[in-house]
């Protein structure tokens, strides 16, 4: 991951173009070195400084990639290197979200295998994790969400829980323990086990659209934001947000990752009833993933789809309340 960071700033020293405004470079630079100084100092800065640093350097990364488009344009980056970040964003983002999380590790809809592929190998050319551990590591999270056993919580150190987890191989006891179910699945097993031809296609299609720009926007700098996004979940969504519903965990639903994940920010209403298929529970919840679940349904491509009607959010809000060690996998 952090070369697809660095790879992407030196592409843009070469092709930066002089204007009055602050060289994104430099912009890059400041961020990076944010991260080393919070990565360092975590267990000496008070809780508040620390949160309020983090939060600017999520927020500034999540802006160096409009600001590069914004200072870049015409040079190196064009309608085409956009549309190629903006549309391969979005169909690897609904291969995490729909294929990867909502069908695969939670089973919150069923659909044909062909739709199934489809999203899948989406999931497996945007991040470079096949679908059985991200599973596998996904339902840990679940069981142990915030307590011991838990592959990412930001209680053992925010930047263990955004970045630093991925340095950890998932165990193959924990394999065996949760990802049974997969690993006898032929079809999810055939798609994990080719996962890197999966993600090289993600990285040649654009390279074959649009040659050198179309690889760094559609592919390095779109991976590095994707996964940006993805590991937000994981810290952010446990750090920042509200609390609509009375988990055992430090889960939250924050608006901007929300928008950004088409609705996996949602998080605490996921971690209420991780099966529902919708995470966004209200109309300003905006769940892209959820959007086209009910699309697919609609076409007759998914069903038994687990809807949260009005009656089950507030049996739920109620349940947790009255067992807050409630642990809702299913
Ligand atoms: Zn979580
Ligand atoms: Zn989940």
């Amino acid at each position: 991951m952090f070369v697809f960071y660095f790879g992407s700033l030196s592409a843009i020293k070469v092709s930066r173009q002089r204007r009055k405004s602050m060289n994104p470079e430099y912009f890059g630079i400041g961020l990076i070195t944010l991260a080393l100084i919070l990565g360092l100092t975590e267990k000496k800065l008070s809780f508040g400084t620390f949160r309020f640093a983090n939060l600017i350097y999520v927020i500034g990364i999540f802006a160096i990639v409009p600001y590069c488009i914004w200072w870049l344009w015409g040079n190196n980056v064009g309608p085409t290197e956009l549309t190629l970040f903006v549309v391969m964003f979005s169909l690897t983002g609904l291969g995490t979200g729909v294929g990867y999380h909502r069908l695969e590790t939670h089973g919150s809809f069923k659909t044909k295998p062909s739709i199934e592929a489809f999203f899948l190998i989406l999931g497996a050319m945007g991040l470079p994790t096949g679908p059985i551990d991200f599973c596998v590591g996904h339902y840990a999270h679940h069981i142990n969400a915030d307590k011991e056993g838990d592959p990412h919580s930001p209680r053992d150190g925010f930047w263990h829980s955004h970045v630093g987890h991925i340095l950890r191989a998932t165990p193959k006891d924990l394999q065996g323990k949760f990802g049974q179910r997969l690993l006898n699945d032929k079809l999810v097993k055939a798609i994990d086990e080719s996962k890197f031809v999966w993600f090289g296609l993600g990285l040649l299609i654009p390279y074959l659209i649009a040659g050198w720009p179309g690889l760094l926007w559609g592919g390095f700098i779109r991976i590095a934001y994707h996964n940006h996004v993805t590991f937000s979940v994981n810290s952010i969504c446990h750090t920042f947000g509200n609390r609509p519903f009375d988990t055992q965990d430090d889960s939250r639903n924050n608006w901007l990752i929300g928008v950004l994940s088409f609705g996996e920010g949602f998080h605490n209403n996921h971690h209420a009833k991780a099966k529902w298929a919708y995470h966004g529970l209200t109309w300003w919840q905006i769940d892209v993933n959820g959007y086209v679940i009910r699309l697919l349904e609609r076409l007759g491509l998914a069903w038994d789809v687990v809807k949260p009607t009005p009656e089950d959010i507030q049996a739920r809000k109620k349940q947790l309340k009255l067992s807050p060690g409630l642990t809702p996998i299913d």
